[in-house]
């Protein structure tokens, strides 16, 4: 049960105006993955607003074209032990000047905007949650983790390391990103996702004087194009699709080059490593002609781990006692959540507001989802009764 006099907070005592205004203003600070000076830009602006509170700030510059990367600890009187890690991401999929052509706007209880709901709610609700406690110079169960990475659109490549490592020593993991079903609903299960390039290397011909001198790299992929896409059928823990196709020069030259990119979906690790070494053996069906697999498992299956399933109690308890509504889901989808989960560490991601059209124009969150997952964050940051659960492994 909860400790006496001990503070949780309810949906009632946050203001959605309030907090949707902080979440337009980082809108309306453009991040697309590639710019890593409009990242930065946003980075500088949640440094400067932590600026006098005790809250210390690691700045992971970018490198490799990326953006930085920002750790916020807020451990008050020399707290220690494992910290409570939100993770999310500042970077979103929409290039610079969009927001020029779609601006941030409101129709009852939406508001659409590039980014809002993928994922710039969910991150500036952890910034929010962590700047509420400090600034009334709260004191957690745990430490408090704040992490920022500004490439999970393009693949985390820059940001993995500090994901896991981070990861690893959190003694749970928060991911705010958007929340599809309904409101109350969180994710405790995401596939796993590899990226596959298929190439094949044939030889080219005139396609009247010498066709049959030439070797189609065509006719090659084309073969590989069916087999893949057939075993999302054959396969049961497992997608494939052949997202793009690209080969030959002119109609009449047989083509010499050929190349496939493959995205794989995987339910659990096990199948994902044994179709991830299925695809880098393929061979070709003609044996003139040469093919290459380069890829990989780029984010690992997030399981339903005993860990996570823990969790999920522990949060489901919590929102009783809130009185928010709350439902777990999967998704084909994958997060950063991925790696920490991946882990064996406790994960509930999908923590951020409701909404739509990630990675479409109707992208939008709904207001009142806005105050709810503030309440949630505070909970499961300040409450003694849900860090408790945690430990009853
Ligand atoms: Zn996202």
């Amino acid at each position: 049960m909860r400790a006496k006099g001990e503070q949780l907070l309810g949906a009632q005592d946050f203001d959605a105006e309030e907090l949707l205004a902080g979440v337009v203003e980082w809108v309306e600070l453009e991040t697309p993955s590639e710019r890593p000076d409009l990242i930065d830009r946003l980075l500088d602006r949640v440094e400067a607003q932590f600026g006098d509170l005790p809250v210390s700030i690691r700045r992971i510059p970018g490198r490799d074209g990326c953006g930085g990367q920002l750790v916020l600890t807020y451990a008050p009187g020399g707290l220690n032990g494992e910290p409570a890690l939100i993770m999310g991401h500042v970077d979103t999929v929409w290039e610079a000047g969009t927001l020029a052509r779609r601006p941030v706007r409101r129709e009852g209880d939406r508001v659409y905007g590039p980014g809002i709901f993928d994922m710039k709610a969910g991150s500036w609700l952890a910034v929010d949650a962590l700047h509420r406690i400090a600034a009334a110079g709260l004191l957690p169960p745990r430490p408090i983790v704040v992490y920022l990475n500004s490439d999970e659109e393009i693949g985390s490549y820059t940001s993995r390391g500090v994901i896991e490592e981070l990861s690893r020593n959190a003694a749970f993991v928060m991911v705010p990103e958007p929340a599809f079903e309904a409101p109350g609903t969180v994710v405790t299960k995401r596939k796993g996702w590899g990226r596959f390039v298929l190439r094949a290397h044939g030889r080219s011909a005139h396609a009247g004087g010498n066709l049959f001198d030439g070797r189609s790299a065509i006719l090659e992929v084309a073969r590989h194009i069916i087999d893949i896409e057939a075993m999302t059928a054959t396969e049961t823990h497992a997608t494939f699709n052949v997202g793009t196709v690209h080969g030959g020069t002119r109609p009449n030259v047989v083509p010499a080059e050929a190349v496939i990119e493959i995205d794989m979906r995987a339910d659990d690790m096990a199948t994902a490593e044994r179709l991830t070494a299925a695809m880098l053996a393929r061979t070709s069906y003609n044996p003139d002609v040469r093919i290459e697999v380069e890829g990989g498992i780029n984010r690992p299956p997030f399981e339903r781990s005993p860990a996570v399933a823990r969790m999920y109690e522990a949060t489901k308890h919590l929102a009783l006692e809130l009185g928010l509504p709350m439902a777990e889901t999967s998704r084909g989808g994958v997060s950063d959540g991925n790696f920490s989960a991946a882990l064996g560490r406790p994960v509930i991601d999908g923590l951020g507001c409701n909404g739509g059209g990630a990675h479409a124009i109707d992208e939008h969150i709904l207001v009142s989802t806005l105050a709810p997952r503030a309440a949630l964050f505070h909970g499961m940051l300040m409450s003694r009764h849900f860090h408790e659960d945690l430990s009853e492994a």
